[in-house]
């Protein structure tokens, strides 16, 4: 079977010019994929700079074989460009800019009006490095990012070894020699890359909607305000954790905060006060956990913690903690900073147990307000135990006497100095 050259060209032709119209449209302008726009630029280069070569033997020659080989080596680059992105490293510009250009020298020293190889050890080189680097960096994505990367690992070692193959046929054989014609020569690249480019155009479609999906995840899993984790998205990861914990059977506490007088901040100061604090208040909680524990916006001015090993003594720990940081934070207000008050729940064996947690701190939360506020309060599980009344934690130390005066006398308590 002989395949004919120009009806090849002319299907490569019109896929790329589909893949890329289609590439445009959807992941670039809608889902404003970055790597997609990579992807975009090198189509585009591989598309004009295989468009060139048909001026081959006509008197444009001279300037179209150059610059054709300077579109390829671009294209291989943006490809680079695009891996490079996929692992949010920023690609270097020179090491971008600087292949082309010498590609485009070189090629303009080498008779191109005659030579349709002109430079060609230049071209079919720096097409192998930069393949072979695009090559690398998929391989090192990490595999959380995303399930596709495999293909995409593949697909570029495959083309990264054919170009070195071509590369070094090249060298030793010349483009005119038999092996160069028969396994490196147009029509085999021609097939090998359309091939090529369909996988990757797949697995770039499907990682910019999975980058996608990951952008809209995060955004409903998380507060505008504090950039913590929202009630939803809180609640969504303790249960995974919890689930996870389950058959080790570790300890895991639940903690519920609560800003004291609150309302009189933004009543006072004005409400982008009383979001600088919410602000503050969720770095003091952020500062003072551990890696494995989580945090979240629970409502309005409340916060949750989730301590996975930990006991809710523990839980008294990092309440203090999470009060003395945000006392440490005063400097940068010019009116005093919220107490926060605290009920602290373990989780319990039964069914639904971050929820039975969660209302066991609440009440614990409520016994906090009504002995003076600025303290922790543990909650007795009552599951499988006794009932016994709760152990309240003196006021937390260090955090005393930020309550507003007027609140303190609106609200007497035992508790209160
Ligand atoms: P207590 O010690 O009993 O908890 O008193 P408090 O004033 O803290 O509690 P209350 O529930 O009366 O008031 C909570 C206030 O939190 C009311 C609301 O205006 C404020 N709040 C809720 N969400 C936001 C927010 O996003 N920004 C600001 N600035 N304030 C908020
Ligand atoms: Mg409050
Ligand atoms: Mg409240």
């Amino acid at each position: 079977m002989k395949l004919d050259v120009i009806t090849l060209q002319v299907a490569f032709g019109l896929i790329a010019v589909t893949l890329l119209v289609l590439f445009y449209g959807v992941s670039v302008r809608q889902q404003q994929s970055t790597y997609s726009k990579w992807w975009c630029a090198a189509i585009a280069c591989f598309l004009t700079g295989t468009a060139l070569y048909l001026l081959d033997g006509t008197r444009h020659q001279v300037w179209a074989n150059p610059a054709g080989n300077a579109l390829l080596v671009a294209g291989a680059a943006c490809v680079w460009g695009g891996a490079r992105v996929l692992r949010a490293l920023p690609p270097k510009r020179w090491l971008i800019l600087a292949p082309p250009i010498i590609t485009i020298l070189a090629s303009a020293l080498d008779s191109p009006s005659t030579n349709t190889w002109s430079a060609g050890g230049f071209l079919l080189g720096f097409m192998t490095f930069f393949i072979a680097l695009a090559s690398f960096e998929t391989w090192r994505l990490k595999p959380d990012i995303t399930t596709t990367q495999r293909p995409l690992g593949v697909a570029s070692a495959l083309l990264g070894l054919y170009y070195f193959g071509r590369w070094i046929a090249f060298l030793t054989a010349g483009p005119d020699s038999y092996t160069f014609t028969t396994y490196f020569g147009t029509v085999p690249t021609t097939m090998f890359t359309m091939v090529l480019l369909l996988i990757v155009s797949f697995t770039m479609a499907t990682l910019s909607t999975e980058q996608a999906l990951r952008d809209l995840k995060a955004q409903a899993s998380h507060d505008d305000l504090t950039q913590i984790l929202n009630r939803r998205g809180f609640l969504d990861l303790a249960t995974a954790e919890i689930r996870r914990l389950h058959s080790k059977d570790t300890p895991c506490t639940v903690i519920l905060a609560d800003m004291d007088y609150f309302k009189q901040i933004n009543d006072t100061y004005g409400h982008p006060a009383g979001d600088a604090v919410l602000q503050a208040v969720a770095t003091a909680c952020t500062r003072a956990i551990r890696s494995t524990d989580l945090v979240g916006r629970y409502g309005g001015e409340e916060f949750i913690l989730l301590l996975p090993g930990a006991t809710p003594d523990t839980g008294d720990l990092v309440s203090g903690l999470i009060s003395r940081t945000l006392r440490s934070m005063q400097p940068a207000f010019d009116f005093p900073l919220p107490t926060i008050s605290y009920g602290i729940a373990p989780l319990a064996p039964g069914p639904d147990r971050l929820e039975a947690a969660i209302a066991a701190a609440d009440t614990a939360l409520y016994d906090a307000k009504s002995a003076g506020r600025d303290r922790a309060v543990q909650a007795h599980f009552a599951h499988h135990e006794r009932p016994e009344p709760p152990r309240i934690a003196p006021a937390i130390p260090g955090t005393q006497g930020q309550v507003h005066d007027r609140a303190a006398h609106e609200h007497p308590s035992p508790g209160q100095p």
